[in-house]
């Protein structure tokens, strides 16, 4: 009770100073410093960072992106934030250290009205950016995100097209950094209709720092090609290890081994019932052994109820597993890629920066 009694006073204690315009929040905001006058805490403009709030306004309305922001801040060494509050230098002082700016580093800056004075109101510490520009930038970034709304009927197909299930989720690798590759799409026209491709990449490659990665992007239908390819080569190769992979993979737990649970139960509650005729247990005490194995009974049969249904959605899985890989084996054509039949062999695929792809299968190690 006490400490909540705490937590409230220090709550509206903290609501009174932020309504006097103090600053009541941890590290000062990139381009300040926190100043201290009459026991409280507010903001004030840093020599250096200031400049660089500036500049990137200033780029930003001179029509520069946000990549090309990236790009002037890298190229001329200024270290992102985060470094910066780390080390407290501007500018990084050796080039192995010098990472490039998030772009959302750069989008909270140019939406941060704490740059023109103000927290929870108006004026209260000295701005660094002009209302007038502050609102220009809002109107660049508005109009950036008014062309999507243009095309909002298109976005919202597309929203529920990008729930569309992929085959290779967490299976897609950089054979160069290692990182995983990450999905994304476009529209192509094909016969008049818009029509969305995915591609993937590595999330460096659009990197210009020491982590940028040269790793190529690879599209959807080659990834499928070469996938398809490898695995009709690989596993008809390994054919019996496929075969033995399937098995061992799809067996469960045996609703045989229940229902004997469930018998021996049974010569248990007689040999109870003997005791009790024999004179070496009292009737209460037979009720008792009686009831408690019955219910032991009880739960195993409704355990064994679950346990068939399973087994029996297993063996309709395993069939089409094995029609699948029939299939693939005979060479006929037209096998759609299952994310059931990726599971079973495949334990990753990386992806090397001359496009060539190589496939880790489960059943490697045993070859
Ligand atoms: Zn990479």
């Amino acid at each position: 009770m006490y400490a909540k009694d705490i937590s409230v006073k220090v709550k509206s204690a903290k609501e009174e100073r932020k309504k006097q315009g103090s600053y009541t929040g941890g590290l000062a905001p990139y381009g300040y410093r926190i100043g201290c006058r009459d026991g409280r805490k507010y903001l004030i403009p840093q020599e250096g960072s200031k400049d660089m709030v500036k500049k990137i306004f200033d780029l930003f309305l001179s029509g520069k992106n946000k990549k090309e922001i990236i790009r002037w801040l890298y190229e001329h060494r200024v270290a992102p934030p985060r470094e910066y509050h780390r080390t407290g230098c501007l500018y990084a002082q050796k080039q192995e250290e010098l990472q490039q700016w998030a772009e959302n580093t750069i989008q909270m800056i140019l939406k941060n009205s704490v740059y023109i004075g103000c927290l929870h109101q108006e004026d209260t510490h000295q701005a660094i950016i002009s209302k007038e520009q502050f609102q220009a930038a809002a109107d660049r970034l508005n109009s950036f995100r008014l062309k999507y709304t243009v095309y909002s009927p298109v976005r919202q197909t597309a929203f529920a097209e990008s729930s569309e299930k992929d085959v290779f989720t967490g299976l897609l690798f950089c054979g160069s950094c290692g990182s995983k590759m990450k999905r994304s799409y476009q529209y192509r026209k094909m016969d008049g209709r818009k029509v969305r491709t995915y591609r993937y990449c590595c999330p460096r490659a659009g990197r210009i720092d020491c982590l940028s990665c040269k790793t190529k992007d690879i599209s959807l239908d080659t990834l499928t090609d070469r996938v398809k390819k490898a695995l009709s080569q690989d596993v008809v190769l390994s054919e019996a290890e496929g075969k033995k992979l399937l098995a061992v993979r799809g067996r469960i737990h045996n609703p045989l081994a229940l229902q004997r649970r469930q018998e021996q139960i049974i010569r248990m509650k007689s040999e109870q019932y003997l005791k009790y005729c024999r004179g070496q247990s009292s009737m209460e005490e037979f009720q008792r052994k009686k009831k408690e194995l019955e219910n032991r009974k009880k739960l195993l049969s409704v355990k064994q109820k679950e346990q068939i249904e399973i087994e029996k959605q297993m063996d309709a899985k395993r069939a089409r597993q094995n029609q699948w890989l029939k299939d693939f084996i005979s060479g006929r054509e037209n096998h759609e890629l299952h994310r059931e039949i990726l599971e079973i062999f495949i334990d990753k695929i990386q992806i090397y920066p001359d496009s060539r792809i190589q496939i880790v299968y489960f059943f490697q190690g045993k070859r």
